[in-house]
């Protein structure tokens, strides 16, 4: 899917891989069964889940894509596999009740990864990766080595690395247990629906003055994503949003809806049914976001909208100029 986070773009460019990027639709920001049934063929490595994606939060249907890879493979008699990109969903999603299949459990899954450093709560660069069987794990790519006193098995491009993640993972483990992710993620998900009822609550004249475009208040992160209501036809866009919102010292990140094709280069439109310069922007919600600092935003969403409200946009000679001006050198530095 078009929405892959920037580590897929190091495994296609280092590991030669072609990537077939199916782009989805801006409602729903999901992998959808039917395009990876017509983007299977005999040179496909693997599909890849995204449980999670870090533009709005929302779920891959691993189960509806593991009956397709099942069909398909049946009919054509090909292999294929699915990865499960866990790196925020892997420690969100099993704390969440009614969340559909989407590991182990389903066939074609082989491996699933996911970041300690995200919602696992170790410090930066922790991560795992599971596969479903040992034999899935080519002894080929798998290195083990013995003059560390004892066997070691490797599967980094680097070959040292830090134990603090694993220390400080483990430390979170004990600490929380299955009870504490559960009340940190159940914590999360309470601020996050907070956060969308208030923006949903907020109006510009009779229109409510954003849309929102996550997958709602359960079985997704804890993500707020939305953007700016079209139909108010603002004379500024979400990025400019950004800038106000950073006044009250808060980062909201916002996005072009485009990527940069990793093979061509090209600048391709996320979704296939948005322009790709449209834009929106997310709220991401972690533990240390606390109730205050939930109505503290909200807050700062109100005196920024009202900041907004009071310019005259068309006295400010040459805004419209400057502001396409200024829209061309974002740009270059927003899609990341
Ligand atoms: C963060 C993220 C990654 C990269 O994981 P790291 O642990 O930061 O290397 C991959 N996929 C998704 C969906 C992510 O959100």
């Amino acid at each position: 899917m078009s929405c892959y986070q920037a580590a897929w773009e190091k495994l296609f460019k280092y590991m030669d891989i072609e990537p077939r990027l199916l782009p989805p639709s801006v409602n729903g920001f999901k992998l959808d069964p039917e395009q990876v049934r017509d983007a299977l063929d005999e040179h496909t490595i693997g599909v890849v889940c995204i449980m999670g994606n870090h533009y709005g939060g929302q779920y891959d249907p691993a189960a509806e894509i593991n009956e397709v890879v099942e069909e398909v493979n049946a009919r054509k008699g090909y292999q294929v596999g699915i990865h499960v990109d866990a790196a925020s969903g892997g420690f969100i999603a099993p704390f969440q009740q009614g969340v559909p299949p989407w590991d182990f459990r389903l066939n074609n899954v082989l491996s699933i990864s996911a970041s300690g450093h995200k919602y696992g709560q170790s410090c930066c660069g922790t991560g795992w990766v599971l596969w479903r069987r040992r034999a899935d794990l080519s002894d080929h790519v798998g290195i083990s080595v013995s003059y560390l006193g004892g066997k070691a098995h490797s599967y980094t491009l680097n070959f040292s690395r830090p134990a603090s993640g694993v220390y400080s993972q483990y430390y979170k483990f004990l600490h929380y247990g299955m009870t504490g992710y559960r009340q940190c993620n159940d914590n999360m998900m309470a601020n996050a629906k907070f956060l969308r009822d208030g923006l949903r609550a907020m109006t510009h004249g009779d229109k409510p003055r954003f849309e929102l475009l996550d997958d709602g208040d359960e079985h997704c992160l804890p993500v707020v994503t939305l953007r700016l209501n079209p139909e108010c036809e603002f004379p500024y866009d979400d990025i400019d949003w950004q800038h106000g919102i950073s006044q009250h010292h808060w980062y909201v990140g916002s996005y072009r809806m485009q990527f940069n094709h990793p093979v061509s280069e090209q600048t391709l439109p996320l979704f296939h049914d948005a322009g790709a310069e449209e834009s929106m922007f997310r709220i991401v919600v972690k533990t240390h976001l606390t109730r205050n600092m939930a109505e503290h935003l909200l807050d700062s969403f109100r005196a920024t909208a009202d900041f907004f409200d009071a310019v005259d946009f068309s006295v400010i000679p040459d805004f419209q100029m400057h502001h396409l001006r200024h829209k061309d050198q974002r740009r270059l530095t927003n899609h990341c």
